[in-house]
């Protein structure tokens, strides 16, 4: 289905001092609650990552596992879940961020990714970059290199966006809320 930015950001949701004051909140769920605009997503990145060398889709506690999930199953490549810190058994490797709203720390399990793999990071929104060069750390901490970093939404006035550019990570997103 072809992605129409309109409608796919007519779904978001601006939830204003959410979950602190000043944060204005862009929420995703509507997206996956409808079928149409769920579909014009998966969609979108299907045609963009299918002729490409990614190797491993990895993807970022709780909604970036969402739209990757399915985009795993299209393009038939191994999903790699990033978690939050503790939900990950087993030998885990973990990096501590600072987020737009508080800090956090993410886990990957050891051994997810070796050398010589090219993959694609998923993450539902970019805000000021911290969750995403975390999750970059951890990718390349374990010799994989990163093809390109993938976002339904960027905040480019956070400087996320920028700032992964600038260290030269390929960033794509669907849309933008400035
Ligand atoms: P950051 O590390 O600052 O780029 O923040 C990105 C992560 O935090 C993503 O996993 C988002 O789910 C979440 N996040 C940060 N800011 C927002 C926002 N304004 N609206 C929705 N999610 C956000």
């Amino acid at each position: 289905m072809l992605y129409d930015d309109f409608y796919v950001k007519s779904l978001i949701q601006t939830v204003e001092d959410w979950p602190k004051e000043g944060i204005s909140f862009r929420d995703i769920t509507p997206i996956f609650s409808d079928p149409k605009g769920m579909r014009m997503v998966v969609d979108a990145y299907v045609h963009r990552y299918i002729a490409t060398d990614i190797t491993h889709i990895a993807c970022i506690d709780a909604r970036g596992f969402l739209i990757a999930a399915v985009l795993a199953y299209e393009l038939q490549k191994p999903l790699i879940l990033i978690r939050k810190k503790g939900k990950l058994p087993g030998k885990t490797i973990s990096q501590s961020y600072d987020l737009e709203y508080g800090s956090a720390e993410l886990e990957i399990q050891q051994g997810a990714v070796k050398e010589g793999d090219h993959v694609l990071l998923f993450d539902d929104l970019i805000a000021t970059g911290g969750t995403l060069f975390a999750a970059i750390e951890l990718l390349t901490g374990q010799g994989a290199e990163i093809k390109e970093v993938s976002a339904i939404i960027d905040l480019p006035d956070l400087g996320g966006s920028q700032k992964l550019q600038e260290n030269n990570v390929p960033v794509f997103s669907l849309c933008a809320f400035a």
